[in-house]
């Protein structure tokens, strides 16, 4: 079957239980695609989370056990905190080693996509990505992906692309090939965006599954403290000079902001991944509905943005801000000055007074 030539958009309709049940033609058709050994590529977002890095090696080490060569490409570099997965140190950086990944994209039998619903979103590795000739698999989790790939396999109501990773891996068998290494991959995934395990879309089935990965040995303190008690001591000065000089408390409309300047991430030695966090700080404030972190970077501020509740960040970032994501946790940028950005932020609220206060 020539799946490049055929394109099959799969979005997933979980059951009451949160499984999301996979179409059978398709499912059975991308397992008979992988029952031979296949030069296959992984690839994430920009700027990779635990999400985007732990799903891309938990499924590159189930491909590898099913005998396929596998390689992830990332458009970017990851944070250091995430260099413990398994694998994460043959990852290829686009930016550092254009010519590795782009040949790794020609060669590629098969690509996945993971954790991301827009070519876009890989930034300046695009055109590669969508000029490579193999077939491509989409597996994600944000609103509204756009079709790009021929085998879509999206669910915005599961709470972590490393969950779909867990359901496909079950849902083609598989499960019992997914080890320790695989599981801690995934459960750190799950772990971020997550919150850790506190936001709404948590459901019982994700417990189950990270139960599931439990019982292959994850170590779920090994995990969280990779991730989040590793920090630089200026890591924890920069959050501790946001949260003191640089956030600002709406009360009207129930938002805080942060802004972190080019300055003081030069001052604080910032490393890819040091403003992870910072932005939930905000919604820990009594009533916050929405908290927002203005990044000015080489040509772009990037913005993103958490809520708690029905306001839809997705709405407000993909109206204004060229962004997206989920509905509670979405990002988005701006080509204005980080002061005009703030500016042009501050005056949209009035719009939005009547969802931030109800
Ligand atoms: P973060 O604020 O952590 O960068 O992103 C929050 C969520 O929104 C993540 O799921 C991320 O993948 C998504 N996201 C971040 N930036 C963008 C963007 O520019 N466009 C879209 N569509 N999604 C984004
Ligand atoms: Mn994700």
């Amino acid at each position: 079957m020539n799946w490049g030539a055929k394109v099959i958009r799969l979005t997933l309709y979980h059951n009451k239980e949160m499984i999301p049940s996979f179409n059978p033609e398709a499912l059975s058709g991308f397992a008979g695609f992988i029952k031979t050994p296949k030069k296959i590529v992984i690839t994430t977002h920009y700027k990779p989370d635990g999400d985007a890095l732990g799903s891309s090696l938990g499924l590159k080490q189930y491909l590898e056990s099913l005998g396929h060569q596998v390689k992830v490409v990332s458009p970017s570099e990851f944070p250091s905190f995430l260099a413990w997965m398994k694998g994460s140190r043959e990852v290829i950086d686009f930016i550092r080693n254009p010519v590795q990944a782009k040949q790794a994209f020609a060669e590629a039998e098969l690509v996945c996509c993971l954790d991301f619903n827009d070519p876009k979103r890989v930034e300046g590795m695009a055109d590669v990505l969508m000029s490579s000739p193999a077939p491509k698999m989409l597996l994600d989790h944000h609103l509204d992906p756009k079709p790009f790939c021929d085998f879509m396999f999206s669910d915005s109501g599961i709470a972590s692309t490393c969950e779909l990773v867990y359901h496909l891996v079950n849902a083609l068998g598989g499960s019992e090939l997914l080890n320790q290494d695989a599981g801690e991959c995934l459960y750190a995934g799950i772990m971020t965006d997550t919150g850790s395990f506190r936001f709404r879309s948590v459901t019982p089935e994700t417990h189950r599954v990270v139960a599931a990965l439990m019982e292959k040995g994850v170590r779920n303190d090994f995990v969280h403290e990779k991730i989040y008690d590793t920090f630089s001591e200026s890591r924890l000065r920069f959050l501790g000079n946001s949260l003191l000089n640089h956030m600002v408390v709406l009360k009207e409309f129930n938002t805080v902001y942060f802004v972190a300047t080019k300055e003081d991430m030069e001052h604080f030695k910032h490393e890819s991944g040091d403003l992870e966090g910072i932005v939930n700080y905000g919604l820990s404030i009594l009533g916050v509905k929405m908290a927002v972190l203005f990044s000015e970077r080489e040509k772009i501020v990037k913005i993103s943005f958490r809520s708690k509740g029905d306001f839809s960040v997705q709405s407000f970032a993909e109206k204004n801000f060229e962004g997206g994501g989920h509905k509670n946790a979405s990002g988005g940028k701006s080509y204005l000055s980080l002061k005009d950005t703030v500016t042009k932020f501050v005056a949209l609220l009035p719009q939005y007074k009547d969802q931030l206060s109800s």
